[in-house]
């Protein structure tokens, strides 16, 4: 397996950068007329689980707790983003779960106001400890639920994950299933060997539960550097396994969403797949990221990061964290280059980052 080459992300200040013609007021837009309206707000880089794909299985450099944001950064940060056109925030990680202060998180966050009414409040989780969590979580205002799993069986759930917890996982599933907050998703990464015979049985159980599968195509950004593109399993593959169970058929109306989706034998069934990798959706991104240590992120592969700790903890105000949120907008690069020989891997895996 060839290792993808790994960079470290320059943390630079706003005013080092080039910022000739961003605009000053309006929607978050970048140099390619892309307007942002997805913010991603990484609460934790801690997990639960060790997912291989992810984290490693010891050694993880843990972020400092000092430059964990605290509550009131992230909803000033929030504010000022929806005060700019960002209208949805997903809250993840790292494990979101594992912040004790999730539900007043969640609570403040959605009565975060946007120019056109209140936010979209979503949070993609592994869904251990979510029966005891969701109805607080709901009552404080969480709008969508992304659960991950990707498999059933609990043996390969413990080598994967390296933590024997599938049935956890399981019981925040049917807990989310049985509070109808829908849509309710379920993310699986597809990997060769490991659950490509389990695709069918995923979606399966999806349909069963109420939800909709969504199969993600594996990204290098796991800690321990790994990922090939050879090894990785793509959406024809995942699509041509579908079609022998199912009659496949693609759904119009994306938009800016990262899934393609599919109607299962005419439906209601539906089948969602992001295809990061082989078929990018760079042209139509609409996210950015807010890292648990205040890094602002304009792509999930970008090596630069823009430091919006300093300006939280200074006088700077909220001029300063708006200035910042336009110019990484402004800063982003048409797409991601993965299949560029150039390509660097980000050097923070995906727990870090926030997926
Ligand atoms: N811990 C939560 C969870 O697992 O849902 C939230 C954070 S996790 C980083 C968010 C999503 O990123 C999960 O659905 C996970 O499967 C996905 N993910 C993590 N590493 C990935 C990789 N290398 N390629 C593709 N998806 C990945
Ligand atoms: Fe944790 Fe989510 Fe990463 Fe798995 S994918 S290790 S659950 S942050």
């Amino acid at each position: 397996m060839v290792a993808v080459p790994v960079t470290l992300a320059p943390r630079r200040p706003a005013d080092a950068r080039a910022t000739d013609g961003m605009p000053a007021s309006g929607p978050l837009v970048d140099t390619h007329g892309r307007v942002h309206r997805d913010l991603r707000i990484s609460l934790t880089d801690r997990c639960s689980l060790r997912c291989t794909y992810c984290m490693p299985e010891q050694g993880n450099e843990w972020l400092a707790r000092t430059s964990i944001l605290s509550t009131d950064e992230i909803v000033r940060v929030a504010r000022v983003a929806a005060a700019a056109g960002i209208t949805t925030f997903r809250l993840t990680g790292g494990e979101p779960l594992l912040r004790p202060d999730i539900v007043d998180v969640v609570r403040r966050l959605s009565e975060v106001e946007s120019p056109d009414g209140p936010v979209q409040l979503a949070m993609t989780t592994n869904g251990i400890r979510l029966g005891e969590y969701l109805p607080d979580l709901i009552a404080a205002g969480l709008n969508r639920l992304n659960i991950s799993i990707d498999t059933l069986d609990r043996d390969r759930f413990r080598e994967l994950t390296r933590r024997d917890r599938l049935g956890d996982v399981l019981d925040g599933i049917a807990a989310a299933a049985a509070s109808g907050l829908r849509p309710l998703k379920l993310n699986a990464v597809a990997m060769r060997g490991v659950n490509d015979d389990e695709l069918v049985d995923l979606v399966e159980f999806a349909i069963e539960v109420g939800a909709e599968l969504r199969f993600i195509e594996q990204m290098p950004l796991d800690a321990g550097h790994t990922w090939s593109r050879a090894h990785m399993v793509t959406r024809e593959e995942i699509l041509e396994t579908l079609s022998q169970r199912w009659g496949v058929t693609a759904l119009p109306g994306r938009g800016g969403a990262p899934a393609e989706r599919f109607v299962l034998d005419g439906g209601p069934a539906t089948v969602g797949v992001i295809a990061s990798v082989t078929a990018p959706f760079c042209g139509n991104c609409d996210r950015m990221r807010l890292t648990a240590d205040g890094q602002l992120r304009n792509c999930l592969f970008s090596t630069t990061e823009y430091d919006l700790l300093p300006i939280l903890r200074s006088d700077a105000g909220d001029a300063g964290v708006e200035r910042m949120l336009r110019s990484c907008v402004f800063g982003k690069l048409p797409g991601h280059a993965i299949d560029d020989p150039s390509f660097l891997q980000p050097a923070r895996g995906m727990n870090a980052i926030g997926g």
